[in-house]
């Protein structure tokens, strides 16, 4: 299937070093290159100015500073530090709705997990008293479940403006929906990102097209201030049409998009009266977000050669 092999495809060139070292230096390099169109920077200063640029429409954020899998404790620590910057810097710039995402293998959740939960407490301790939402990003299968736990975990020491993932990929989540919205967690739905083998996750974009609508509805059923991550109109529309039908207004939910993608939507949502949040990537290490976005859309690969062309030429 096109789909999962573009997956796979994107995958694993994402593991390219010398592929890695020629995006790096080409890019991000002017205001113009490549990688701009979904990240917004290298520096929390630039993902503040477009986080500004969004509020001014009417759309709020959450920044995620990119970076994942360190494979020691000095890198989760200089991450965990460089998050707790971010938060202030998101402090100091007046920026009204202060969202931050975050993964946990960015703050070394495979190198050892009391070290993450430890890492991620520091964040939270710094953010949660100036009132940011934290949303821990929901990786590959093999973080699931710890996922959870930690969440869970946390939340039950009152840690509770946090928030999870679940992916309608997974066969696991229409029951992780249930055991997040029994405890009260805010969850962002989404389709899934990764590549997954067939053992725990669809493989048919139609089976995960049709587990995303039943934990759309199952989500603004009984969720908590859920949302709705997507950019497939098919999806919106129901999510509009469920929420309208059983009297759930545009406020106890939102909708949620990627900074680059269907700004179009982004714009009707907004001036349709529902709630859009926009999810900001920056930082130097954003080639593996960068990939996953490739593999999505084939088409952006064309957009990417077409920048490219254009700059070079
Ligand atoms: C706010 C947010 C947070 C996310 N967090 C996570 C996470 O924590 N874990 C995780 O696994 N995944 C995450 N994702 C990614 C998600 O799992 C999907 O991979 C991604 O959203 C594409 O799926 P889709 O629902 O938009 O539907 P699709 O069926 O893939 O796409 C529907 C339509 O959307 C448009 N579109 C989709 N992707 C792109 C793109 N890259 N470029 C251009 N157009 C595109 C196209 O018009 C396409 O036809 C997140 C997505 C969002 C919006």
């Amino acid at each position: 299937m096109l789909d999962s092999a573009s997956k796979t495809f994107f995958h694993l060139i994402a593991q390219s070093r010398t592929l890695k070292h020629l995006a790096s230096r080409y890019g991000m390099r002017k205001a113009s290159s490549f990688a701009r169109r979904f990240i917004a920077g290298e520096t929390a200063a630039e993902a503040i100015a477009a986080a500004r640029a969004l509020e001014t429409r009417g759309i709020t954020t959450t920044l995620d500073l990119l970076g994942e899998s360190v494979t020691n404790l000095a890198e989760a620590d200089a991450a965990t530090r460089a998050y707790i910057d971010v938060v202030d810097a998101i402090v100091a710039s007046g920026i009204a709705e202060r969202n931050v995402s975050l993964k946990l293998t960015q703050l070394g959740l495979d190198v050892d997990k009391a070290s993450a939960v430890d890492n991620l407490r520091k964040i939270l301790e710094r953010a949660q008293p100036a009132g940011f939402f934290v949303r821990i990003d929901m990786e590959n299968s093999p973080y699931t479940e710890v996922t959870l736990e930690i969440v869970e975990t946390l939340w039950q020491h009152g840690y509770q403006q946090i928030g999870v993932v679940l992916q309608a990929a997974l066969y696991r989540s229409e029951k992780d929906l249930e055991r997040m919205n029994a405890l009260g967690v805010r969850v962002r739905l989404v389709k899934g990102a990764y590549k997954e083998p067939k053992s725990v996750a669809y493989q048919k974009k139609a089976d995960v097209d049709a587990a995303y609508a039943r934990m759309v509805k199952a989500l603004l059923a009984a969720g908590h201030y859920p949302a709705i991550a997507t950019h497939d109109p098919a999806m919106l529309e129901l999510a509009r049409q469920y929420a309208a039908n059983n009297g759930i207004t545009p406020d106890r939910f939102e909708f949620q998009m990627l900074y680059g993608v269907r700004r179009d939507l982004q714009t009707k949502l907004t001036a349709g009266g529902y709630k859009m949040r926009v999810y900001i990537p920056f930082g130097r290490e954003w080639f593996p977000y960068f990939m996953r976005r490739l593999g999505e859309r084939p088409a952006n690969v064309m957009f990417v050669i077409r920048s490219v062309v254009g700059e070079t030429g």
